[in-house]
């Protein structure tokens, strides 16, 4: 039941690898891969009866189809799911909010050296504002650019969160604040960059991770720094979670933006002089009626006043009022018309004044042919363990709008499988962790 791998027919090109092949932690990655394919034509030999794996050249046998490589490494992340969980489990207790830099600061500090230990190299960029954004490179004896992996630890909810939304499994499911959005989507980094070293003794194509801390906020400290990292990269994988419970990636995001208009009035006494107060209210409230006109949901565009505010008591007439506004485009063209239409209101009340600041924060993540051939590879990963990987479009912006935005060919949604971010019930299903491990693994290895 138990021998030893080398007397017994190996499970898998890597284990016939592992263990046939001690010498190969002394030899040069080239070196490695030539053992590597030697090994996987040995390791048919050991089958004795379903040894191939497809990708050899032994022809297309039946064994192949059922005996996939994809197969021996659903096997691998299967046994380390408990491992994955307890990383997961590690980082949500770690509480993170964005608006707190000590506590975004202490989960950095916490995976520094978690990624040091596969051999990364740190480098932590320093936030005033903000917490500091972690980098880290693996770097790897080839001309291939590296495939950045994206992510961010700061989460929304507050200091304490923990006590009323413990982390805790139940049903299968993994709960707990920032678990699904995307805690999860970092541990599975860690693992499958410890697999892929696992399997080939060393990564075959350089790796840069990049967690920042603000992204719940706007990524104002961590933008330019993305943008920059992403230009030298051959692709961009990022960790958000997945899309719906069928755990679809995400291949277009709509694009967001953040407006406040402020208006002006003139104050008065509501009894004694009403007639001479120009109300800040009344003069927002027809405002919104006109924004909300600015709603086209068929082309993808939705504006949503969030936040009212205004007036100091009911008997005067309010000199100040303002309106928050939340705004989503389907494509880039669209922005700058919007923008145009929400910068040239004009008060209805000529004693009122209106001032508009804010704007897009991030373009649509478009479905362009650089994001879909991220996704066809991501297809042929899953297609290997008989999944049928779904694409969508999302509402909701990320860093990948960013990456994207700049024609850089990205694939977002590859973190965990769930549902209740930003909420209380959040959850991932831990069942579905090996395979989203199995899927970044090959996407780190063929974007
Ligand atoms: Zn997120």
């Amino acid at each position: 039941m138990s021998n030893p791998s080398w007397i017994r027919p190996h499970r898998s090109r890597v284990e016939c690898f592992q263990s046939c092949f001690a010498l190969n932690q002394f030899a040069s990655i080239s070196l490695k891969i030539i053992l590597y394919r030697v090994a996987s034509t040995a390791h048919c030999l050991h089958q004795p009866a379903k040894g191939i794996v497809p990708g050899m050249k032994a022809g297309k046998s039946a064994a192949a189809r059922t005996q996939p490589a994809g197969a021996d490494r659903l096997r691998y992340f299967s046994q380390h799911q408990d491992q994955i969980v307890d990383t997961i489990r590690d980082l949500v207790e770690i509480e993170s909010p964005s608006d707190n830099k000590p506590a975004v600061d202490r989960i950095a500090a916490f995976l520094a050296p978690k990624f040091e230990a596969l051999g990364g190299r740190t480098r932590l960029h320093r936030s005033a504002d903000f917490g500091d954004n972690l980098q880290i490179d693996f770097p790897a004896d080839t001309t291939r650019k590296p495939v950045l992996l994206l992510g961010h630890y700061d989460t929304v909810y507050p200091l304490g969160t923990l006590a009323t939304m413990s982390c805790k499994i139940e049903d299968g499911r993994l709960r707990g604040p920032g678990v699904l959005d995307m805690k999860s989507g970092i541990a599975l980094m860690l693992h499958a960059i410890a697999a892929l070293q696992t399997w080939y003794g060393q990564l075959l194509r350089p790796v840069t991770v990049f967690l920042v801390s603000d992204e719940e906020v706007g990524s104002h400290s961590s933008r330019k720094i993305t943008e920059a990292l992403a230009k030298e990269s051959a692709g961009v994988l990022v960790l958000e979670p997945a899309a719906g419970l069928r755990g679809a990636v995400k291949t277009a995001r709509k694009g967001v933006g953040e407006y406040t208009l402020r208006v002006t009035g003139v104050a008065a006494h509501a009894g004694l002089d009403p007639g001479k107060g120009h109300s800040a209210i009344l003069e927002l409230a027809r405002q919104i009626a006109v924004i909300s006109k600015l709603n086209n949901l068929r082309q993808g565009i939705s504006v949503n006043p969030g936040i009212v505010q205004g007036g100091t008591r009911t008997n005067v007439v309010a000199a100040e009022a303002s309106v928050g506004i939340d705004v989503r485009i389907k494509s880039a063209n669209q922005a700058s018309g919007l923008d145009r239409k929400l910068r040239s209101l004009n008060p209805f009340d000529k004693h009122c004044k209106l001032e508009m600041t804010g704007g897009i924060n991030r373009l649509p993540m478009e479905r362009t042919a650089g994001v879909a051939a991220l996704y066809k590879k991501a297809q042929e990963i899953a297609r290997q363990i008989d999944w049928k990987l779904e694409e969508a479009a999302v509402g909701g912006g990320s860093d990948g709008n960013f990456t994207a935005g700049m024609g850089i060919p990205t694939l977002d949604g590859l973190g965990g499988v769930g549902e209740g971010a930003h909420a209380v019930h959040e959850f991932i299903v831990i069942s579905e962790l090996p395979r989203r491990a199995l899927l970044l693994a090959g996407m780190i290895e063929s974007a």
